[in-house]
C-alpha cells in the first residue's frame, strides 16, 4: 500500500502508540489501514453419497477441481457465503448441514471454512467460474487434481467421518 485511500497521501509503515506491530499509517491524515486475513467460505456438498466438485475456469489453479467456494463479501454471514458460492459456481442449491473444518492458511493470510451439505436433488450446472461440475464417488476423487491442499485436507478428514461431533481446526503452510 502507498497511497491513502481516504485522502491520498503517503503511507508509511510505523507501530501505533499502544499498537505493538507495523501499520499502514497514513503520513497526512493519520488513518490506520489494517490489513486483516480474509475468509473463504464454502461448502461440501454431497448427493446420494457422492461428491460435488467444480473445475475451475479461472486462476490461481485453473483446470484443478475445487470445493465450492469463495471469498466472504461485507454484509453476508459465514453460512450465506458458502450458500451464494455454492449456487454461483455449481448452480447448485444445497442445505446445510454443519460446520466441518475451519483452516487457517497462515502464509496468505486467509481462513478457509466449509460446510457439509446436501443437494436434495441432482440439480448443478457449471458457473461461470467453473469449466466442469461433477459428483464423484469416494474412489473416484482427483485427488492429483485438486486444486487446493484446504480442499484435499477438507475431502480427506470427511471421508475417514462425515460427522464429527467437533469442527476439524487446524492450520496449513501451503495451499498448494
Ligand atoms: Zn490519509
Amino acid at each position: 500500500m502507498k497511497y491513502c485511500s481516504v485522502c491520498a497521501g503517503h503511507i508509511e509503515l510505523k507501530i501505533p502508540e499502544g499498537d505493538s506491530r507495523p501499520r499502514h499509517v497514513c503520513e497526512q491524515c493519520g488513518t490506520i489501514h489494517y490489513q486483516n486475513p480474509r475468509i473463504v467460505a464454502g461448502t461440501l456438498p454431497t448427493y446420494q453419497g457422492k461428491i460435488l466438485l467444480c473445475k475451475r475456469a479461472i486462476e490461481p489453479r485453473m483446470g484443478y477441481w475445487t470445493l465450492p467456494a469463495g471469498f466472504m463479501e461485507n454484509g453476508e454471514s459465514t453460512e450465506q457465503a458458502a450458500l451464494r458460492e455454492t449456487w454461483e459456481e455449481a448452480l447448485a442449491k444445497v442445505e446445510i448441514q454443519q460446520l466441518f473444518s475451519m483452516i487457517s492458511v497462515v502464509h496468505i493470510d486467509q481462513v478457509h471454512i466449509f460446510y457439509t451439505a446436501v443437494l436434495p436433488t441432482a440439480e448443478f450446472s457449471s458457473g461461470p467460474e467453473s469449466l466442469e461440475v461433477a459428483l464423484f464417488a469416494p474412489e473416484d476423487i482427483p485427488w492429483d487434481e485438486l486444486a487446493f491442499s484446504t480442499v484435499e485436507k477438507s475431502l480427506r478428514l470427511f471421508l475417514e467421518n462425515p460427522t464429527p461431533a467437533r469442527v476439524h481446526t487446524l492450520e496449513v503452510n501451503r495451499n498448494r
